[in-house]
């Protein structure tokens, strides 16, 4: 019985790795015909952000890969949020104790801070284990009287968990094998503090329990924890569940993580919806079909050239063993790439649904048919919904600058003669329809013995104000006779 969960804490946007790790739970759920669980770890009250958690679930929504189970979608495994579980963690944790395998400690942050910079001051790493355990104030005097006595005199404390020294401990990694960690290099972690929360660790593995989860699937970021926490499951005596922990995104460029800064550096959010004033993928018109492919090729890969996947075919393809273990470089071209090939596959109905509002804040109007039409015309190459107004403005607009470089190559001597003539030309047409319209320009251009160099590129000019824009006949048929005849009088007077 497959049992995933997605695990954010509510502390800001989901970035993209977040929403990554999102993704290959859901597909992996879904692959299995398992659960996809969202629970929220807020234990940690001091970085809690008011909205992020409605934030996350309106990001699964609009990715459409919405969970099974999670708040206010309780499955029998409920609360979801991990402050409404408060009162389960401690027991947990003085079950530890009382078997010796977690200890009460009274350490102030001082004494810490002070060992920590001796240690520094000798250029080593402080790592709070057996070394200084006995010499710490207190950790190691288990005498319960005694520890009742300070925190009824009000002593902050906290437990920690006792790992074993010297021996080597073997984890099992589905992307990964087998990874063997020394305990030597491992701290007492806290696992429970006295203003009454748990830590993320004693929480995420008592509710991974409670909650029967059979997966762990997270990013790299949580390797190093993994040794507590298999750790932890031994000591409550629990089957632990398998681990799989996902690669690092890396930066497109150089070296490392991608973060937060490259997104800005590179004009380019990491987050895929907007947090309160930065826009994200959503807001930079990304199609959700789209955000969800190029994610899902961050760190696993289908093992053909394949490279569009629906969702569909994702669920029925994913797999971890084809996840790999060396990080995954982001690649923003590409992102775009793919949501050009969304737009392509796109309804021209829905495309003009989303265009009319761009049209409208540019203070123009049309008709859903024209709309269509233009749209068919230029959206190829469109990577979004927004490009299609820069590539169809001239449109709704006579252009009335024109583009220097082309303008002074193709605009001759005896141009505003001939751009002339045409006008008459096109006074006396009787079907403004692409095909006749063609065909009655190019029996004219060579009825007066015109190259089509003297004729086509300025003709082009003053419909669209540059040498750019699909067939030129399509154009002028749907910018109509009078406004094809205002544009070639615009451009000789
Ligand atoms: N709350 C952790 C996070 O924010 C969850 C890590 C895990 O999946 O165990 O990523």
């Amino acid at each position: 019985n497959v049992r995933v969960r997605f695990a954010p804490s509510p502390t800001g946007p989901l970035h993209i790795g977040g929403v990554r790790t999102a993704l290959f739970n859901y597909l992996f759920a879904k692959n299995k015909g398992g659960t996809f669980v969202l629970r929220i770890e807020d234990t940690d009250q001091k970085r809690f952000v008011e909205g992020a958690e409605s934030y996350i679930t309106e990001s699964l929504d609009w990715l459409n890969i919405p969970f099974d189970e999670g708040p206010g979608k309780d499955g029998g495994f409920g609360p979801y949020r991990q402050s409404e579980r408060k009162h389960l963690y401690k027991d947990y944790a003085l079950q530890l104790v009382a078997q010796g395998k977690a200890y009460y400690a009274f350490d102030t942050a001082e004494a810490l801070d002070a060992h920590r910079k001796n240690h520094e001051a000798k250029g080593k790493t402080f790592i709070y284990n057996h070394h200084n355990r006995e010499k710490l104030d207190n950790s190691l005097t288990q005498d319960m009287a005694q520890i009742e006595a300070r925190i009824a005199a009000g002593e902050d404390y906290v437990i920690r968990f006792k790992h074993t020294p010297f021996v080597e401990i073997k984890l099992q990694d589905l992307i990964r094998g087998t990874v063997t960690v020394p305990s030597e290099t491992l701290d007492d972690k806290v696992l429970y503090k006295s203003d009454g929360m748990p830590t993320y660790h004693l929480a995420n593995i008592v509710d991974d329990h409670l909650m029967e989860i059979s997966h762990v699937i997270r990013g790299e970021e949580w390797l190093p924890s993994l040794a507590l926490h298999v750790k932890l499951y031994e000591a409550f005596g629990w089957d632990s569940p398998q681990f799989a922990h996902l690669p690092l995104i890396m930066k497109p460029v150089g070296k490392g993580k991608l973060s937060k800064r490259d997104g800005e550096k590179l004009g380019f959010p990491v987050f895929p919806l907007a947090w309160k004033e930065s826009a994200g993928y959503r807001e930079d018109g990304y199609f959700p079909e789209a955000v969800i492919n190029f994610l899902a090729l961050l760190g696993w890969n289908p093992g053909t050239e394949q490279e569009l996947f629906s969702l569909e075919e994702l669920c029925s393809h994913f797999d971890l063993a084809r996840v790999n273990k060396s990080g995954a470089r982001f690649d923003p071209e590409k992102n775009k790439w793919f949501n050009h090939n969304y737009l392509q596959q796109k309804p021209t109905a829905d495309l003009v649904d989303s265009f009319k509002p761009i049209v409208k804040a540019n203070g123009f109007e049309s008709d859903t048919t024209t709309l269509a039409c233009i749209i068919d015309m230029i959206k190829e190459r469109a990577n979004f919904v927004t490009d299609l107004w820069s590539l169809s403005d001239y449109f709704f607009q006579a252009p009335t600058t024109f583009a220097a470089k082309p303008a002074k190559k193709q605009w001759k001597e005896q141009t505003p003669t001939i751009m002339n003539q045409l006008l008459v030309h096109f006074e006396n047409a009787d079907n403004f329809d692409s095909e006749p319209l063609e065909v009655y320009t190019k029996a004219w251009i060579s009825d007066n013995e015109y190259g089509f160099g003297q004729v086509m590129p300025p003709l082009r000019l003053l419909m669209v104000g540059d040498m750019k824009g699909p067939h030129i006949f399509d154009i002028m048929s749907v910018l109509g006779k009078q406004e094809v005849l205002n544009r070639l009088q615009y451009g000789i007077t």
